[in-house]
């Protein structure tokens, strides 16, 4: 074991060690050499063991006034802005975006925090008539209780912060299990808190496997509430765990973005925008720019353009400002990308640029890739149809708009997509019949803020949304009260007609 931090698991307001007393390291993709901390590789004696301390305190904060449970929200947004250029930094070494990414990630959750305490003066219901004299009704939210979080990698602190700040804002607590290779970024959104005043066991961390903690922790009889985002693949797995114990499940899965650029599009525009969706976050966004769909008469010079200047995009390591892409987060993505360029080539798609991981000199200790773009890719490619979550970006050749939304919708998932036009009707047309959760208009398909619904149709999802107020819906439950003060029984249905 390096002489890095021991960061152990946050059970009832106290540290403790996994039962089994293992550790797993926390390394930084960018140089292996480089251990960040050693985490609790728990199981599920200290899943049980946390989901008891969240259960304990949620007898009494769910009885906590929401805008008292908001001013803890408050001051823990205002320590995380003291504390931001710090959590951006680990949050690089631990994740590997570039730093400026970083601060991104950590602003999202301030902007949350910031967010979810203004829904603790709000938490609306309805009154509404009585269909009867001397009668009044009303619809309250109520919480569920324990909350599972179970989270990936790509943002270590924006989606934790994402499901844990509507979660608490709603009267529940949390038992939330960060993914492996990011867990620090979740310690630090977490102490936030804990210095902002959240009482004991209302927020409490495990650490470890997706088999051995993240398992235990969905199945628990105690746990109410399933928050997943991840692979398409054990997000179908939760669902069905969730749907056994007659659990909410909300699901953010994968994607696989079209960005769609027409023959009147502003080009300078386009280039900028699917370089930085493609590219950014290593492509290792869940709205990452995978398809560009382009109508033929400016294919050729977009693909020049692009090719050009995505291999002149600097690529190394996050904390070097001078960087622009980071590496993949570890070496099974890594592999990931270099089979799909693999897959690329044997199906017959064009490189018209990148397709080679970086191992040499500054490379060697880390899991970089050059950014990577296919051309003269088809609709049922391999490439063109199942996520990458890396720097590969894959052109496709179209005749005009309606094969553009045709090819754009022909993928089984359905999060973001976009259109480069300058003709109105098109874009509002692009509007209505791109099936997406999420539709830009002259921008790449990343770049959500977290006032609106985030997420998406068929395999992205099962229908709920993160961000926007239309989280709540997954934290809180409805109750319809009916208060008859006319002293008499009056009957529904019956006694009014
Ligand atoms: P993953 O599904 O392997 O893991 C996600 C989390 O689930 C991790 O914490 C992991 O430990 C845990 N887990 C794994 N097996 C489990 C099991 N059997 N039971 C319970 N928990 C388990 O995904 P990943 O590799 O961490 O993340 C990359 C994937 O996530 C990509 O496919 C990407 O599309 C998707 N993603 C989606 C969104 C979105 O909002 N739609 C956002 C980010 C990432
Ligand atoms: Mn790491």
């Amino acid at each position: 074991m390096s002489d890095a931090p021991v960061y152990r698991n946050l059970i009832g307001g106290t540290w403790h060690d996994a039962a089994s007393g293992a550790t797993f390291a926390n390394r930084n993709p960018a140089d292996t050499a480089d251990v960040i901390g050693h985490f609790a590789d728990s199981d599920e004696r200290d899943v049980v063991a946390a989901v008891a301390a969240a259960q304990q305190a949620y007898a009494s904060w769910r009885l906590v006034p929401a805008p008292k449970r908001a001013e803890i929200l408050y001051r823990a947004g205002q320590l995380l802005i003291e504390r931001k250029e710090a959590c951006a930094r680990d949050m690089t070494r631990e994740m590997g975006k570039v730093l400026k990414e970083a601060r991104g990630d950590v602003q999202e959750a301030i902007d949350m925090m910031f967010f979810m305490a203004g829904e603790g003066r709000r938490l609306h219901g309805q009154t509404t008539p009585s269909e009867m004299p001397n009668k009044f009704q009303m619809s309250v939210r109520q919480p569920l209780g324990v909350c599972a979080l179970i989270t990936p990698w790509n943002f270590p602190m924006a989606i934790p912060s994402w499901k844990m700040l509507p979660a608490l804002i709603t009267g529940n607590t949390v038992v939330i299990k960060p993914a492996s290779d990011t867990p620090l970024s979740v310690y630090h959104l977490v102490q936030c808190l804990t210095d902002a005043g959240l009482p004991p066991g209302v927020v409490n961390i495990v650490t470890g496997s997706g088999s051995k903690v993240g398992e235990p922790l969905m199945r628990h009889p105690d746990v109410k509430v399933i928050s997943f985002t991840g692979s398409t693949e054990i997000g179908s797995r939760v669902a069905r765990v969730g749907a056994e114990g007659m659990k909410h499940v909300s699901l953010e899965l994968g994607g696989k973005n079209p960005m769609i650029v027409m023959n009147d599009a502003d080009l300078d525009l386009a280039v900028e925008g699917a370089l930085w969706g493609a590219f950014g976050t290593t492509g290792q966004r869940c709205t990452a720019t995978s398809r560009l769909i382009v109508q033929r008469g400016v294919a050729a010079e977009l693909t020049a353009r692009l090719a050009a200047q995505a291999a002149a995009l600097t690529v190394g390591p996050g904390l070097d400002e001078r960087n622009q892409v980071g590496p993949s987060i570890n070496q099974g993505q890594l592999e990931i990308v270099e089979r799909y360029v693999q897959i690329g080539m044997a199906e017959g798609a064009r490189l018209v640029c990148g397709g080679a991981a970086l191992r040499d000199g500054p490379y060697a200790r880390g899991f970089f890739h050059q950014p990577t773009i296919f051309a003269d890719v088809t609709r049922h490619m391999r490439l063109a149809q199942e996520e990458i979550f890396g720097p590969v970006l894959s052109i496709i050749t179209v005749e005009d708009f309606d094969e553009a939304i045709d090819v754009a919708n022909d993928v089984p998932y359905g999060l973001s997509s976009s259109i480069y036009t300058r003709d109105v009707n098109a874009a509002f047309r692009a509007m209505r019949d791109l099936y997406t959760g999420i539709v830009y208009i002259n921008a790449p398909t990343i770049g959500a803020e977290i006032h609106l619904p985030f997420g998406g149709t068929k395999g992205t999802g099962n229908g709920h949304r993160e961000a926007g107020q239309q989280v709540l819906e997954v934290f809180s439950e409805w109750k319809s009260v009916y208060v008859d003060f006319s002293g008499s029984l009056q009957r529904a249905q019956i006694d009014n007609n």
